[in-house]
């Protein structure tokens, strides 16, 4: 009757994840027969060496305590499953390579993915299940809510605000505001590959190009 740990998603993310979370149980002296992928729509009964569980068969294996990493990169389906879990009296978990740098006074919450190759420097506060996928970094003083995602080799410089759900696509580049004057990308708000953000994104606006413009559709 030993904890059972999940990740949550057994698609590119999850998948992306589950070597990461695989060193950290080693680390800690855990058997990896008690790493799961849970995954609602698997075709396939093990993935990479790990068995492929339904949620509600998750739920009924037996286990003194649950451990459940969401690796999934759509923020609204991630807060709905984070909601269920929590519910269900699973414990958050959290995931993080083991070449990660976080400087001083770095406050993150529940249930990050921090993938290999990420920086978080100082004066940070960051919150519920950031994912942060490789090579991004996030600068001195900057605010980001919940369920913000991060993309590979995004570059977030100082004194900028994320509001909740943002996605930052790959490569994007988000100029620093001032003390007392962020950058503020608005709640929902999609950043697109490559971006270069120069001034604040309007709440659920999608922005693209060199300087980001919002997205114009045809
Ligand atoms: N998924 C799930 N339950 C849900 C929603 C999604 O198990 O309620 C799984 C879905 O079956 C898929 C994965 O989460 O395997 C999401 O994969 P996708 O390729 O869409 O995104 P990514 O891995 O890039 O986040």
């Amino acid at each position: 009757n030993q904890p059972l740990y999940a990740i949550y998603g057994a698609s590119g993310c999850g998948r992306g994840i589950m070597p990461l979370a695989r060193i950290q149980l080693q680390n800690a002296g855990i058997q990896l027969s008690k790493l799961v992928f849970i995954d609602d729509n698997a075709t396939a009964s093990e993935i990479n060496g790990h068995q492929v569980l339904s949620y509600a068969s998750f739920l009924k294996h037996d286990a003194r305590q649950r451990f459940v990493a969401i690796a999934i990169a759509n923020s609204a389906v991630r807060e709905k499953l984070s909601l269920q879990c929590l519910a269900d009296g699973i414990t958050p978990w959290a995931v993080t390579a083991n070449n990660v740098v976080t400087m001083d006074n770095v406050v993150i919450g529940e249930g990050a993915l921090l993938s290999p190759f990420v920086t978080i420097t100082s004066n940070i506060r960051i919150g519920k299940y950031f994912h942060a996928n490789l090579y991004s970094y996030v600068e001195h003083d900057c605010i980001i809510g919940d369920y913000v995602t991060f993309a590979p080799g995004v570059k977030c410089n100082g004194n900028v605000v994320i509001e909740d759900h943002a996605y930052i696509g790959s490569g994007a580049v988000i100029k620093q505001g001032k003390p007392g004057a962020p950058l503020v990308i608005g709640r929902g708000a999609v950043i697109g590959m490559g971006a270069v953000v120069t001034k604040n994104v309007a709440a659920g606006a999608t922005v693209v190009g060199n300087p980001a413009k919002p997205l114009v559709k045809n």
